[in-house]
């Protein structure tokens, strides 16, 4: 059973229980009420924020306070609205308490050019203060921010071009999603097919050979009618990135935005060195993919297929929690117990009713349970997405837990090693426990898909996205011929000779939201491959591993993304985290081909 008419046709314990942030209207609202006052309190240190390490800790201490209300209103009011988006009043509460966090935050700007005022040697005497230990991250990052802070002056014309300078990106956006025409192609049987944004990828996983190949050429073909302009909008979002990195005193804009996280220019060029040494493993994957298809040539729009028809099984959820809960067994009673509770405490909203917000994702904030939310079906893909989203919402329940709310929320650059981590264990469980071939065929080609998506096709954009900005700073002009060709080449040189390229691959660039998000995909990738090394270890009962993967997931941003994952065990300096996950792909290679030879 997975669908239910209303809301409250769901039994209880499937629907997550907001109760527990608020009770009712009338306390979101007495919460909304205070933050007028609160906020003042904050105003009320313009001026001597660094007078003293007191006036300093109290500032923070309110401003806490601050923000916790506001993650709290605006937790509630979103998760509500979630539950069903057409309901007028929830979305205005999301919006009122999202503009006035708005105006607040306004308000409030002043706190850090204030506190950057303050000599370097002073910052740092604050930074090592006991009573100022809470916030020794937010100051340190202060201290480090300095030489990329400009004069009052400048900083206040930076500020007033950001509206401006994000045009291309909203242009982008605005031609992707409203003004573009999406094609109606014929699938085999001659039936009309619309093609939009949300049906393409289903599309190239049709078996329909026929609908895939009308499908791809005509979406990319609607977005190389428009290339020119994507083409601009591309290269003026390019050019925001380099213009920030100058005017902060970066070498280059990849640089600039890898600041924010402390990773050093090398790890990321290291990460594209290692992939590009283990592209045979990617043209192994399409030669065996050309054999189970069964096909001549293997084109661009076979390669989503499924090769393996997804085991014909129903999970309901009650079985998709029991198989979670096994498969995370070996990471310890402390982590079962705590995921037990994500069921017992109902962090869950479980099924689909009309209205309620797509997809699946981990919420919730430091004061609340790590809300989840589901669209389950009965199907083994749907046991897959409660392992990933429960394993964000146990680094969260674990790092709120041990850290302070300012060191609480792990960054990007971390968050998809406990979701992959979840997802590796239940596979290695499911695949031990597998009793036919074919259950054992689609969990491995579940995992090719995986690596394919994630480490290959996420690095060739970080690659794309590396060589594009570094054009612009070179002084070349960006055109679709430009931006068509490089793509063009990478995307043959990434699948090798197994696959024939098309000329519609030239404008696949063009419909990747990802490259207006400044250097964001590598992310994925760097967390994919240091959860494989986790799972691997965790699985095969390695304790001191498990015991520092445990403190992982307790460390929030305490420290260093990069230094994080080097107490965990894994040196993202080093090739060979990112080697070792090659390994476990290659060895999933070998099995599939040993089982159907
Ligand atoms: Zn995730």
């Amino acid at each position: 059973m997975d669908q239910y008419q209303t809301r409250n046709d769901v039994p209880e314990k499937y629907r997550w229980n907001l109760g527990l942030i608020y009770q009712d209207q009338a306390a979101w609202d007495a919460g909304f009420s205070k933050l007028e006052n609160i906020t003042k309190q904050v105003e009320g240190f313009k001026g001597k924020l660094a007078q003293s390490t007191q006036s300093l800790q109290q500032a923070f201490e309110v401003q806490t306070e601050l923000e916790l209300l506001i993650e709290k209103l605006y937790t509630f009011a979103h998760h509500l609205s979630d539950q069903d988006t057409r309901d007028a009043t929830n979305l205005g509460q999301v919006d009122r308490i999202a503009s006035k966090a708005t105006e607040i935050g306004a308000r409030l700007s002043w706190m850090d050019p204030e506190l950057l005022e303050t000599p370097t040697d002073q910052l740092k005497i604050f930074q090592n203060d006991p009573l100022l230990k809470n916030y020794s991250r937010r100051i340190e990052n202060l201290i480090r921010s300095k030489p990329h802070q400009r004069s009052a002056e400048v900083e206040e014309i930076l500020s007033l071009v950001s509206e401006p300078l994000s045009s291309a990106s909203k242009a982008f956006s605005l031609l992707e999603n409203a003004d573009m025409p999406m094609p109606t192609v014929k699938d085999g049987a001659g039936k009309d097919v619309l093609v939009n944004h949300a049906t393409y990828i289903t599309c190239l996983e049709s078996d329909d050979r026929v609908l895939r190949k009308n499908a791809f050429e005509a979406y990319l073909g609607s977005f190389s009618q428009y290339k020119n302009t994507f083409a601009a909008t591309l290269d003026g979002n390019v050019k925001n990135h380099v213009f920030y990195s100058r005017a902060r005193n970066f070498k280059s804009a990849i640089e600039s935005s890898l600041f924010n996280d402390t990773i050093p220019l090398s790890v990321y060029n290291g990460l594209i060195d290692t992939v590009h040494q283990h592209l045979p493993l990617l043209h192994r994957l399409m030669r065996l993919r050309k054999k189970i298809l069964g096909v001549q040539d293997l084109n661009l729009y076979d390669l989503f297929v499924p090769m393996v028809k997804p085991a014909d099984i129903d999970i309901p959820y009650e079985q998709a929690t029991k198989m979670v809960l096994d498969g995370v067994k070996p990471l310890g009673e402390t982590y079962v117990n705590a995921l037990q509770k994500s069921f017992s405490e109902r962090w869950i909203d479980v099924y689909y009713t009309t209205g309620k917000r797509s997809g699946a994702y981990s919420g919730g904030m430091y004061q609340s349970k790590p809300y989840i939310l589901l669209n389950h079906k009965d199907n083994l893909g749907s046991a897959f997405t409660l392992a990933h989203e429960l394993g964000h919402s146990l680094h969260s329940y674990f790092s709120n837990a041990n850290q302070p709310h300012s060191k609480s929320s792990y960054p990007i650059f971390l968050a998809e090693v406990a979701s992959t981590t979840n997802e590796m264990l239940l596979h290695f469980h499911l695949y031990d426990q597998a009793k036919t071939k074919e259950m054992k065929l689609y969990l491995l080609d579940h995992l090719f898909n995986q690596f394919r998506g994630t480490l290959y096709r996420q690095v060739q954009f970080a690659e794309f996205e590396r060589d594009i900005h570094a054009m612009v700073e070179q002084g070349e002009p960006l055109t679709c011929q430009t931006l068509g060709a490089h793509y063009a080449k990478l995307n043959a040189h990434y699948y090798g000779k197994d696959v024939v390229q098309s000329e519609a691959i030239s404008y696949e660039w063009a419909r990747i939201p990802h490259f207006y998000y400044n250097f964001y995909v590598y992310k994925y990738s760097t967390s994919f491959a240091a959860a494989q090394y986790f799972a691997r270890k965790i699985y095969d009962g390695d304790t001191t591993i498990t015991e520092k993967y445990l403190q992982f997931l307790k460390s929030g941003s305490s420290r260093d993304p990069l230094d994080t994952l080097i107490e965990a065990g894994v040196d993202l300096r080093d090739s060979k985290p990112i080697e070792a996950a090659f390994k476990v792909f290659e060895q999933a290679l070998d099995e599939f081909e040993k089982i159907i030879a």
